[in-house]
Order: C-alpha cells, then structure tokens, then sequence
C-alpha cells in the first residue's frame, strides 16, 4: 500500500484501477522529410484538428454542458491565431525540421514567453497551448481516427502527469471513476471537467506517475487529496463505508438552511472557509467569510517576486467579494514542503524543521514589507485580519508587528491609505508557541489552530510521509491534550480561538473542539453543509464534559470510537 497527497479539489470518493495517460510522443522522433514534405503534413494536421475540435465541442456541449464545452472553445480560437502557426511553418522552412519538432519548438518558445507574464490567468494558458500542439501531433501520427491512448472499459482512475480537457472529453465519461495528476492546480482543466461530472480529483499528487501501474487497484479521495495504491483490506472497507454514508450524508446535509449557525444551546459558532488560490475565491454565501487565507499560493504561480500592486489587487479582490464579512490572511507561508525556485533557498536535510514561513520574513523584511503593505491597503475594503504562521517564540511574534507597524508608518507618510483596526493574530502550529502560549496571549488579538502541523510537530511525524502516517493522527492524546490547553488559555487570556487545519472539518473531532472553546471552524468550502448541519445538533456545555472526558483517554483508538459515536449520535438528532 502506498498513500499519495495531494490536493483534493473535486469531493467524492472511489475505488478503482489505474489506466495511465501516456505520453503523446509517438513519430515525433522521425527523421524530417522535405520543408514541402512536412509543410504538408502540417497544413492537413491543422485542417483535420479544426474538424475534430468542432465535433469535440458539439460533444462536450451535449455530454458535460456548456462551461466544459467553454475549453474546447478555446483551443479553436487558438487554433486560429495566426501568429502562432506562423511561427511553426517558418521553423519547417528555415530550419529544415520535422514539422513535429517545429511544433514543440514553437510551443516552448511561446512558453518561456507565457510564464514570465504577471497574470495568472495568461500563464495558465501556457496549459491549452500546450494541449493544442498535443493535439496537432497526435493528429498528423495517428491520422483522422487516431485513437486515443486511453479507451476506458469499465470504470478506471486516469492517473497522468497533467490532463487536458481534449483527453479528458475523449474518454468515455461513463467509465470514468476519477482523476489524479502530478501536477496542475484547483483551476486546471481536470478539475474543471471533474468538478462538471461530478467525479473526484486529486491534483499536485506527486510521484504518483512513478508508482503507478495500469490496472493496479487505487483508492482516490477526493475531499481530503489522499490517493492509495493497492490499499490494503482494511483502508478499503474504510473507504467502502465512508461511500456510502457520504451520499448518504451529503442528501441530508444539503437541506440545512445556510444562515448564522448556533448550537443548539444558543452558541455562535463562525463557520469560515479556507481560500489556497486567488483565483478561485470561495463562495461566501453560506459562511462567515475567509477564516484563513493562504497567500503563499499566489507567489508559487509566479516565477518570480510579486509586486506590492500585484498582491493588493488579489487581496483586494478577495476582500470585495466577501462583500463585508471578514478575510483572515496568513502572511507567507513558504518553504516546508512549498518550495520556490526563485527565493533561492537554500537545500534541506529536513524542510519542516527548517527555513520556513515567518522565519523567511524575519530575515527578508523587504520582501515581507511588500505583503504586509498590500495586506494593510487591501484591508481599506472590507474587514482583514492579519496572521503570522509557525509562530514558535515571542521575539518572532513582536518582530512581525513591529514589521507591520513599521509598514503602516510609511505607507501614512507616503499618504496611501491603508484600513484601520487590523486584527493581528496567530497560527498556533508548533509545540513551542503551545507551550507559551499565555506569554503570545497579550500580543494576539486571536488564535487560529494549524492542526495540519500541530500534529505533525506534536507527533514528530512528517505530514507528508506516508511511512509515518499512523502516527500523524490528531486524534492521539497528545494532540487532543495540546488542543484542551489551548482552549484553556485562550479563555482565560479572553483571546479568540479558531481552528483552520483540516481538523476542523472533521465530524468526529468537532465535538471535542467546540468543548475545547473553539469559536471558529474554518474549513473547505464543501465541508459546510455536514459542518453547519452538525454544530447545529451540538450543546456547548455537553461537548465541554466530552472534551474533559477525552483527554482522560489513554488509548486513541477508544478516543476515536468514543468521538464517532458522540458525532453520530449528534447527527441523528
Ligand atoms: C495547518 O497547519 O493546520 C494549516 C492550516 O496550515 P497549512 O496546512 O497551510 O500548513
Ligand atoms: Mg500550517
């Protein structure tokens, strides 16, 4: 059994066989005949593509609706730009190449071109460029009926490198189970199309495509962005379980009004949903907005630093669409397992334990001052708070501010204007800043709970590692007992506690965060409906004995039965 994380960016689950996409490479390595020779192989490359891309669009349109059918539109209108394939017929004539190789060429010069571009939309394109050059070769090796690699006959998870809508709408859908890539981000084209079919998908998954066999069983989640190869009896009949109660789950959930939620004690508990990616903003309507904003994403999308303009367009965006309600934003959050060409970072023995968020900005004030600067002029647009991951002492915590303060200071003297009133709080992730935390308390106005890394630094087990996943469990005791002290001295520090790691979202953990004193779930954006749903059937006081009662536990897999069933019966009210 091998377990795989990626993102999970189409929810559902499904137990599968592995068909992978192979690369389009085949009879580009011949040797070029004459330019009049591949000119012509061209020229009917183009005209049969035209053709199958108008047959590929009525298709999609009828299969998959109107907003799939959008993508193949594309690829026409790039079908007809001029420039471009211009560009591949004075290759095959200048430099006497095939016109395979001319088309490669063309395409990675237009590439480098697109991803040096500032928008992140543009540079997605490099995507369907891409596509469309695929394509065209697959067209002029295969000839019109070029069959595609992939001819699913029974239900099969597309495993591949990255997936285009062309090889996503060639395949049958009715024997499609689900996709995971390697690569690729929440608004690639695979997740788009997943999301239109209604299948899961996992995107970032890496190193799946080395392991991966054709036919080898898989198991993909796509709410958590876990995928098992060859999973053993026991994650299967797990998985097989939590199928069947999802849909069974998922029919009831989506009848719960949306609106403020209390418990059913008469306790408002925020429910906040957690943003990774600018360019797909959540929908708010059901929530109480962005409880945790990962800023890091917009710098990974871009090959190099960017600007302060760049960044308080997106926060700003992200602040006007939550039309009032509040956008929590961590500032960045690199290094660890996010790594970036262009920082120049250095190389690590063991990057969770190393040069990571706000000791990156700590010791690059000018780069910080850049983020902290579109934060504080975004925040003149709505309601922004600011927070400080992998806080672990109270110099970094007090150096932050300092930083911010010294940002607000300069932006009134340049006369730019900024919000007023910024919250300014803290992941609470490490172990440290747990154990200190009533010294944090006076310098934070709130407390938001990392248990991704809480656990994984509690547990001293890498979250990523798939050798120590049984232990990187934040249902152990000493995880639950970290997260009752924190309750404890946020209370009496009167400081406000939420959670945003994904234990926030977790049925069974619920109950004990609420008795705890959590006040806020930020969650992803699916999670809602089952979360509201549940906080809506719970009794603060009754999860607040739960919570005393658990941390007495010595054995996880008794705190576990013990939470389910408490969970349980709490939806069946
Ligand atoms: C966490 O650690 O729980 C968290 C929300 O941050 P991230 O997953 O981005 O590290
Ligand atoms: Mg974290």
């Amino acid at each position: 059994m091998k377990i795989f994380y990626g993102s999970g960016c189409a929810d559902g689950y499904v137990i599968s066989e592995v068909l992978k996409k192979k690369a389009q490479e085949a009879g580009s390595a011949r040797l070029p005949g004459n330019s009049e020779e591949e000119l012509r192989l061209f020229e009917e490359g183009m005209e049969r593509l035209g053709e199958r891309l108008d047959a590929l669009y009525q298709k999609t349109l009828e299969e998959s609706g109107e907003e799939a059918a959008e993508l193949i539109e594309t690829y026409q209108v790039i079908l007809c730009d001029r420039q471009f394939f211009d560009g591949i017929r004075a290759r095959i004539h200048q430099e006497k190449i095939s016109c395979f190789a001319a088309i490669r060429e063309e395409n990675m010069a237009c590439e480098k071109i697109f991803s040096e571009m500032e928008d992140a939309y543009m540079r997605e394109r490099i995507e369907d460029i891409r596509a469309v050059c695929g394509e065209l070769i697959s067209v002029i090796c295969g000839g019109p009926d070029a069959p595609a690699d992939e001819k699913p006959e029974k239900p099969v998870v597309i495993v591949a490198d990255a997936l285009t809508p062309v090889d996503t709408v060639k395949m049958d859908k009715r024997y499609l189970g689900g996709f995971v890539t390697e690569t690729g981000g929440e608004t690639s084209h695979a997740v788009i199309l997943a999301r239109a079919l209604g299948i899961p998908a996992v995107t970032g998954a890496a190193g799946i495509m080395e392991a991966a066999r054709d036919g080898m069983k898989i198991l993909l989640d796509g709410m958590e962005g876990k995928v098992i190869l060859e999973p053993d009896p026991a994650a299967e009949m797990e998985a097989g379980h939590r199928m069947r109660k999802a849909r069974e789950d998922a029919l009831r959930f989506a009848k719960e009004p949306a609106g403020a939620v209390y418990t059913a004690d008469n306790e408002r508990i925020r429910l906040a949903v957690n943003a990774s990616d600018d360019a797909r903003l959540p929908d708010l309507g059901g929530c109480d907005g962005i409880g945790l904003f990962r800023t890091e994403f917009l710098y990974m999308q871009q090959g190099d630093y960017p600007s302060e303009d760049m960044l308080y367009q997106a926060y700003r965006r992200a602040v006007e669409e939550a039309d009032g309600k509040e956008v929590v934003f961590r500032t960045l959050d690199i290094g660890g397992d996010k790594a970036l060409g262009y920082m120049g970072l250095p190389e690590e023995e063991n990057p969770f334990l190393g040069y990571r968020a706000v000791r990156i900005c700590v010791d690059r004030p000018e780069m910080f001052k850049v983020q902290l600067r579109a934060m504080l002029r975004a925040a003149l647009h709505g309601k922004v708070k600011i927070m400080f991951p992998m806080i672990s002492n109270l110099e970094e915590l007090l150096y932050c501010r300092e930083i911010l303060g010294g940002c607000r200071k300069e932006l009134a003297k340049e006369g730019v204007a900024c919000g007023e009133d910024i919250p300014v709080g803290i992941m609470v992730e490490t172990p440290s800043a747990v154990m200190i935390l009533d010294q944090l308390a006076p310098y934070a106005d709130f407390f938001s709970v990392g248990t991704n890394d809480l656990t994984q630094y509690i547990m001293a087990s890498d979250r990523g590692n798939p050798a120590v996943q049984k232990l990187y469990d934040p249902f152990y005791p000493a995880v639950l007992r970290a997260l009752y002290h924190i309750g404890k001295t946020a209370r009496k520090a009167g400081v406000a506690l939420s959670v945003c790691g994904e234990t926030a979202a977790d049925i069974s953990m619920i109950p004990f965060l609420l008795g705890c004193g959590v006040e806020k779930l930020s969650i992803a954006e699916p999670a809602l409906p089952k979360v509201r749903y549940l906080v809506r059937r719970l009794h603060r006081e009754e999860c607040a004995l739960l919570a005393k009662e658990i941390i007495r536990i010595t054995s996880i897999r008794k705190i576990k039965e013990r939470l389910q069933e408490y969970a349980e019966n709490a939806l069946k009210r």
